[in-house]
C-alpha cells in the first residue's frame, strides 16, 4: 500500500476524551472514529489488524475441531423467554420492537440460539460431539462504555458452544478451548492468563477467564507469580486426546490465579509470600462449562446408546475479538506510540523516502516496495511528499515492526537504514539485506 492512495486518518492531538493509552493511540492512529457511546466505525487501519486478529481466531478454532458458522446480530425474544433470561439479562440488552408489534433483541450472545439451532435438527448421541461457533457483533448496553473497543457496546465476540452426551465429553470440550485460546493469544504475542473465575449471569460450575496484565485492567487479579512463566510455545497437541488437553489444563491452571470474584484467602495464604502478586488484568475470554441448564430449559435432547433421551451437556466459550485490539495496544506501546507484535501488525514493514521526488531515491523504494510483495508481505511505503520527521512519527505511531528508510546519502553509499520499531535498534545495510533480514 502507497501511503499517498491509502486512508489513515492521523491525529496530530491528544483526543481529550481518551483515558487509556490503547483509546488515545487508536483514535490517534486513525483505526477508528467513534459513531456514538460505546460504537465504532472501523476505519481501513483498524479494520485491518480486527481482521488479522479474526483470522488467527478461526484458525485455531477450525484446528481444534469446531466449525464456524453465522448467526444474526438480530434475535427473536420468544427464544429468550423460554430460557428465562429475556428478564433476568436487565438492561444490558437492547430490546427492539418490530412493525408487527413483535419483541426482538441486539444479541448480546447466543446460547438460545444455537440451542434452537441444535434441537432442530440434531436426535441422537451419535451425532455428537458437536462445537460450533461464530464470529459475529454482539450488542451489549452497557452502563459505562468507556476505554474505547475495550468497554464498547457493540463489540465483536467470537462464541462457540459445545454439544455433548456425557459431562467428561463436556469438559474435554472445555479443555480444548482452553487450549486453543492459549495458542490463538499467544500467536497475537499476547500472555493471557486463565483463572478462576465466577460464573455470572450465564450461570454454571466450571469456568475460567483469561487476563492480560495491564495496569488499565477493569479486573483485580491475584496470582503466583509462577504462573507467568508457562508458555504454550510450538508444542503439538492432539486435540482429540483427552489427555493431552487434560494435561495443558492441569500445567496452566496449577499456580494459584483468581479474580477478585473467586479469591480466596485461606488458599492464597498458601502460596510462598515472594511469590505472591495483586494486579489488574483485562479479560480477553472465558470458558464456562453449564451442563444441562439450556438443555433441560430449552428441550435441547439427545437419544443415548441405551435408547433413552437425554438433555445435552454444554458448556459456552468467549473470545472478545474486539476487545484484543486494545488489549495488544495496552501491552505493547511506548510513549511514541503502538509496537505491533508480529502476528497481528496491520503491515509487515514501513518504506520511509525521506526525499520523495528525488529520482533514485523514488527508484530504490519502488524495489523495495516490489521485492516485499515477492516475498508476500506487504509493505507500507511513505511516498508522500512531506517532512522526514513526519513520517518517522507517523511509523513510530502506527506501530510497524519494521521500518526501512531510503534517501539519496545512503543511497549513495549503498545502504539504507533499518530500524526495529520496538528495540529503536538501527542498521545500515545494502537494501537486499535489508529485505533478506525482514522476510
Ligand atoms: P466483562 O466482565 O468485561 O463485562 P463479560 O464477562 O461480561 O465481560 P463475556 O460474557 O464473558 O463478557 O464475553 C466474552 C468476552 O467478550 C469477554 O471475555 C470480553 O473479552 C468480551 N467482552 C465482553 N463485554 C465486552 C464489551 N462491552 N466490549 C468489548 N468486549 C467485551
Ligand atoms: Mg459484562
Ligand atoms: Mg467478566
Ligand atoms: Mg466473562
Amino acid at each position: 500500500m502507497r501511503l499517498s492512495r491509502y486512508f489513515l486518518p492521523v491525529l496530530k492531538e491528544t483526543p481529550a476524551e481518551a483515558q487509556i493509552a490503547s483509546h488515545r493511540l487508536m483514535l490517534r492512529a486513525g483505526m477508528i472514529k467513534q459513531a456514538s457511546a460505546g460504537i465504532y466505525s472501523w476505519l481501513p487501519l483498524g479494520y485491518k489488524i480486527l481482521k488479522k486478529i479474526e483470522t488467527i481466531v478461526h484458525e485455531e478454532q477450525v484446528r481444534a475441531g469446531h466449525i464456524p458458522m453465522l448467526m444474526p446480530t438480530l434475535q427473536s425474544a420468544d427464544l429468550w423467554k423460554e430460557s428465562g433470561r429475556y428478564d433476568a439479562y436487565g438492561p444490558e440488552m437492547l430490546r427492539i420492537r418490530d412493525r408487527q408489534d413483535r419483541d426482538m433483541l441486539y444479541g448480546p450472545t447466543n446460547e438460545e440460539m444455537i440451542t434452537d439451532i441444535f434441537r432442530s435438527y440434531v436426535r441422537s448421541y451419535k451425532d455428537l460431539p458437536l462445537t460450533l461457533y461464530h464470529i459475529q457483533w454482539k450488542f451489549r448496553d452497557e452502563i459505562r462504555p468507556r476505554f474505547g473497543v475495550m468497554r464498547g457496546r457493540e463489540f465483536l465476540m467470537k462464541d462457540g458452544y459445545n454439544f455433548d452426551l456425557t459431562k467428561e465429553d463436556a469438559l474435554h470440550a472445555y479443555n480444548r478451548h482452553l487450549v486453543s485460546y492459549l495458542r490463538s493469544y499467544e500467536r497475537m504475542g499476547l500472555q493471557a492468563i486463565p483463572m478462576r473465575a465466577d460464573s455470572g449471569p450465564i450461570g454454571g460450575d466450571d469456568t475460567h477467564e483469561f487476563l492480560v496484565l495491564a495496569e488499565t485492567g477493569e479486573s483485580e487479579v491475584f496470582y503466583d507469580a509462577e504462573i507467568t512463566d508457562l508458555k504454550f510455545g510450538d508444542r503439538e497437541i492432539d486435540y482429540d486426546s483427552v489427555e493431552q488437553c487434560q494435561g495443558v489444563l492441569e500445567e496452566f491452571t496449577s499456580r494459584y490465579a483468581r479474580t477478585d470474584e473467586t479469591h480466596d484467602e485461606a488458599v492464597w495464604a498458601d502460596v510462598p509470600e515472594d511469590r505472591r502478586r495483586v494486579a489488574r488484568g483485562i479479560e480477553v475470554g472465558q470458558i464456562f462449562y453449564f451442563g444441562t441448564k439450556y438443555s433441560e430449559a430449552m428441550n435441547a435432547v439427545v437419544q443415548g446408546p441405551d435408547g433413552k433421551q437425554a438433555p445435552v451437556h454444554m458448556g459456552s466459550h468467549g473470545i472478545g475479538v474486539s476487545r484484543l485490539l486494545g488489549a495488544i495496544i495496552e501491552a505493547n506501546h511506548d510513549d511514541k506510540g503502538i509496537i505491533w507484535p508480529e502476528g497481528v501488525t496491520p503491515f509487515h514493514v514501513g518504506i520511509v523516502n525521506i526525499k520523495s521526488g528525488d529520482a533514485e531515491a523514488d527508484a530504490a523504494c519502488e524495489d523495495l516496495y516490489k521485492s516485499f510483495v515477492k516475498l508476500g508481505l506487504e509493505p507500507l511505503y511513505d511516498d508522500r511528499n512531506e517532512r522526514a520527521g513526519g513520517k518517522f512519527a507517523t511509523m513510530d505511531l502506527i506501530g510497524l515492526p519494521w521500518r526501512v528508510t531510503v534517501g539519496p546519502r545512503g543511497l549513495k553509499n549503498g545502504v539504507v537504514e533499518l530500524t526495529s520499531r520496538r528495540t529503536g535498534e538501527s542498521e545500515e545495510l545494502p537494501p537486499e539485506e535489508a529485505v533478506a533480514k525482514i522476510a
